[in-house]
């Protein structure tokens, strides 16, 4: 009784501190709060691990990266953690451990993804367009890189050692099926940045940018599928990584 009474103090006073450094917004701060706390009451410290280890080492990266600080909102929280909830609520129904595995995973695949596109940002020189095979400017979804690739290798590997590691069993299996399952996550994001992203213009400066404002005016519609938002690519490959979990435990199932 008193130790949850700590745990959900702490993990307010952690709530405040995010808030406070301008990480999130408050509506975002509020989404985490929502979500960290029926992501423990379903899958206790694996996917609170898994969870809070994205969140931070994402958070930290992206501030290593950029000048400007960028408040998350909370269609970011949720599209990024939504994936997790939906595989962590099955596990609380169904205490199957391909479910728990899936929830760490989809964590994994966000992960992979901020650290692919932060660290190939930062190390990868011109990515590689897998669309029309050229290199193009840093900064865009759709392309890939050396760096980028062992970011996301880098990503997802310490998401899932983190579950593992907390949870006590070992799991040497959920580790390697969680970090390809990351990876995955993250290749999907990448095609569906490179052929379906919803892409905009700016009316002002006239450059080509995922966001809904630049330059302080409404940015137009340009290319891409038009509910394809960066939200959504992040939210389908996270819940992809995920599947690609679910795909793998069955597919163990069968072959042992
Ligand atoms: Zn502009």
């Amino acid at each position: 009784m008193w130790n949850e009474a700590a745990l959900g103090l702490a993990f307010v006073l952690f709530l405040l501190v995010i808030w406070q450094k301008r990480s999130l917004t408050l509506a975002g701060t509020l989404s985490a709060g929502v979500l960290g706390t029926f992501i423990y009451m379903w899958t206790g410290w694996a996917g609170t691990a898994a969870l809070i280890t994205f969140f931070v080492s994402s958070t930290v990266l992206s501030r290593l990266n950029k000048q400007e600080k960028e408040q998350r909102d909370s269609w970011q929280v949720w599209a990024n953690g939504g994936p997790m909830l939906i595989f962590a609520a099955l596990y609380g129904i169904v205490s199957w451990e391909g479910f728990l595995a899936a929830a760490v995973g989809a964590a994994a695949a966000s992960n992979a993804d901020t650290w692919a596109s932060e660290i190939g940002r930062r190390f990868g020189g011109r990515p590689l367009h897998v669309r029309s095979r050229k290199r193009i400017e840093n900064g865009y979804s759709g392309a890939v890189s050396g760096a980028g690739t062992l970011g996301a290798v880098g990503g997802a590997f310490l998401v899932g050692g983190a579950a593992c590691f907390i949870s006590l069993e070992v799991n040497v299996f959920m580790l390697i099926v969680v970090s390809v399952a990351g990876v995955g996550g993250c290749f999907i994001d990448t095609f569906l940045g490179a052929y379906a992203e919803r892409l905009n213009r700016c009316s002002v400066c006239g450059s080509y940018t995922e966001a809904d404002v630049h330059h302080e005016r409404k940015t137009m519609h340009a290319s891409g599928i038009s509910w394809m938002t960066n939200n959504a690519v992040n939210a389908l490959s996270s819940f992809g990584g995920g599947i690609v979990v679910i795909v793998m435990y069955i597919v163990s199932f069968f072959s042992f």
